[in-house]
């Protein structure tokens, strides 16, 4: 006898069970898109944070006794029958695989009722179907999932710690919540509801998720939103793309974002971006994987350049009405004018800009003016720096070009010093922090008004269970509801960039490094010396040159916390063979 056999319905299924239910966060995505299927307005998902007890409520369309039966077979699926079916999908589900997946791996309980029918229980362990009697319910749908993964306990020693595994949950249920707008969604942890929409409508979809702060940063265009300078992330994690309503990955759709931006992203940069693309569903194949994930489409280069071309288009109309002379803002009126009130009409925000403006151009002249006389002042002024091992330096500082760079003459190595502002500046504020922290002297300032930080819900988990962390650097943070935090105190030091910018930046250090204490601080700290430090571009008076090249040398750090040179040198030998003096 042959040593091949053929499998029996339970191994198989335990097997599907792998692809399908690969953690607790694909089988909430699959319940959750039977319930869409069944055309629901509402729907609530219960879990227990143990991750072990799940429940699903639907008010969709129910099924009869027959079809209860049925759904928690292999390949039983209501959605599609011929194989054309299969290349012309309409609903989130269609392999027939998902009940019958889950029922294998747990004790399972579902209790449905159609329009005008009577509602039933069937209740199964391991896959085998234990009752089914008729009960009282409302119409719709209730699964009750106990014991996941009881039966396959190697298959549970695969999950990633309990923090992990919810943060996945929660962006499953964000994902589908954003796209399927008009259902309610709540998500109820341990009793605690932890993410709601009330279903109305897209606008008022992203403010619930999202709150108030990120979306004043949306501009609505015709394929979703787009997240203007304000909104810039330093990873691809707030680029939603969906095709059809299904939220995909998709490197196509990534690159044609980012080079819809073009140049208003920096290198490393992501925008916040919410896009629907609507297809033909022939045009797409999402059976390239078991989890519906991603996607092939069949005109790739159609695709891309849509949504490349819409995304310039809307830039290209935007830039044009709010156009406005590129002026530097001077120190003064930087923070405040630039506030807009994203409740007012695109009018009023129009005539507000045009106000700033000319703000602007009168505060600018005066600036420049004071500028010209302190630039008299310390124009003959030569630095002389003593270094604490008793070495002279002695320069010049000569000025600045470019609004960038700093030229200083260095009479000992008789060369031409040209130093990048923002990195030198960044340099010593890195040091000056490190000695700060060490010897617990960072200093915290409390808010007149506590600061309110709408953070998505992993976010907040980050701040949450990192709040030494926090402390440490001078934060005081209380938590205040589902989605947001209300900072008290803030270190005390002048951040050039948003509080709040700030705040997020560590946020995003934190989840960078999940592991590893010390290197996540010396991360926050590179950020946060980032954010402080002065920016190319911006206009220095020789006087806050003259300083910068100073703590420079008291700081005696000639290399800035990225690893990127400092100091450019220019020796007169250089010169003299650029002017052919010399060979
Ligand atoms: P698929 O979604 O691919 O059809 P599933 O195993 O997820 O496969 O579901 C099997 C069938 O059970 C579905 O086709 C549908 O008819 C029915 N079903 C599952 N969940 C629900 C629900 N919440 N409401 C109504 N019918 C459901
Ligand atoms: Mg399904």
């Amino acid at each position: 006898m042959g040593k091949i056999k053929i499998l029996d319905d339970q191994v198989i299924n335990i097997i599907a069970a792998g692809e399908v239910v690969e953690n607790p966060a694909g089988m909430i995505k699959e319940l959750i898109e039977n319930s869409l299927d069944a055309n629901s307005n509402k729907i609530k998902i219960e879990i227990s944070s143990n991750l072990i007890d799940f429940k699903i409520t639907d008010d969709g369309d129910g099924m009869d006794r027959s079809d209860l039966l049925n759904s928690i077979q292999r390949h039983a699926t209501s959605k599609i029958s011929t194989k054309e079916d299969v290349f012309n999908i309409g609903t989130y589900g269609f392999r027939g695989e998902a009940l019958a997946s889950i029922s294998a791996i747990s004790k399972l309980k579902i209790i449905s009722k159609i329009e005008d029918g009577v509602a039933h229980e069937l209740v199964s362990y391991a896959g085998n179907i234990q009752d089914v009697r008729q009960v009282n319910a409302p119409k719709g749908t209730t699964i009750e999932i106990r014991d996941l993964f009881y039966n396959t306990p190697a298959r549970k020693k695969f999950l990633r710690k309990e923090t992990t595994e919810l943060n996945k949950i929660k962006d499953v249920v964000l994902k589908e919540a954003l796209a399927n707008y008009d259902v309610s969604f709540s998500l109820i942890i341990d009793g605690k509801r932890t993410f709601f929409t009330t279903g109305s409508g897209i606008d008022k979809t992203v403010f619930e998720i999202f709150g108030k702060n990120n979306y004043k940063n949306l501009d609505k265009f015709s394929l979703g939103f787009l997240g203007n300078v304000e909104a810039i992330k330093n990873t691809k994690d707030y680029i939603f793309t969906y095709v059809n309503k299904r939220y995909v990955k998709s490197n196509l759709l990534e690159r044609a974002i980012i080079s819809g931006y073009d140049t208003k992203l920096m290198k490393g940069k992501y925008p916040f971006v919410i896009l629907f693309l609507d297809l033909n569903p022939q045009e797409i194949d999402i059976n390239v994987d078991p989890s519906k994930k991603f996607v092939k489409f069949s005109n790739e280069n159609i695709v891309y350049k849509i949504v490349q071309t819409k995304i310039q288009d809307y830039f290209y109309e935007k830039d044009r009405t709010n156009w406005r002379p590129n002026i530097e803002l001077s120190k003064e009126n930087k923070k405040e004018d630039l506030e807009l009130d994203f409740t007012k009409s695109n009018d009023e925000v129009f005539d507000n800009l045009l106000e700033i403006n000319q703000n602007i151009l009168k505060n600018n002249s005066n600036y420049d003016m004071k500028l010209k006389e302190e630039n008299q002042l310390f124009s003959k002024q030569q630095g002389i720096f003593e270094k604490s091992d008793g070495t002279n330096k002695s320069y010049d500082v000569l000025g600045q070009v470019f609004n960038t760079y700093i030229l200083v003459n260095n009479h000992q190595t008789s060369e031409i010093e040209i130093y990048d502002q923002h990195i030198i500046h960044e340099g010593i504020l890195f040091q000056e922090f490190m000695e700060e922290i060490n010897q617990n002297k960072l200093q915290s300032k409390p808010l007149l008004f506590p600061r309110i930080i709408n953070l998505l819900p992993a976010e907040k988990d980050i701040v949450i269970s990192n709040m030494e962390i926090f402390n440490d650097f001078g934060f005081e943070i209380d938590e205040i509801s589902e989605n947001s935090v209300a900072i008290r105190k803030v270190p005390d030091f002048d951040f050039r960039h948003s509080m709040e910018t700030v705040f997020k930046e560590i946020i995003g250090s934190i989840l960078k490094n999940e592991y590893d204490i010390p290197d996540i601080r010396r991360e926050i700290l590179t950020s946060m010396s980032c954010k402080g430090a002065i920016k190319a571009g911006e206009k220095l008076t020789l006087f806050e040159m003259q300083n910068m090249v100073r703590r420079l040398h008291e700081v005696g750090r000639y290399t800035c916390p990225h690893g990127r040179p400092i100091i450019v040198k220019l020796t007169k030998d250089d010169l003299d063979k650029k002017f052919g003096r010399k060979k």
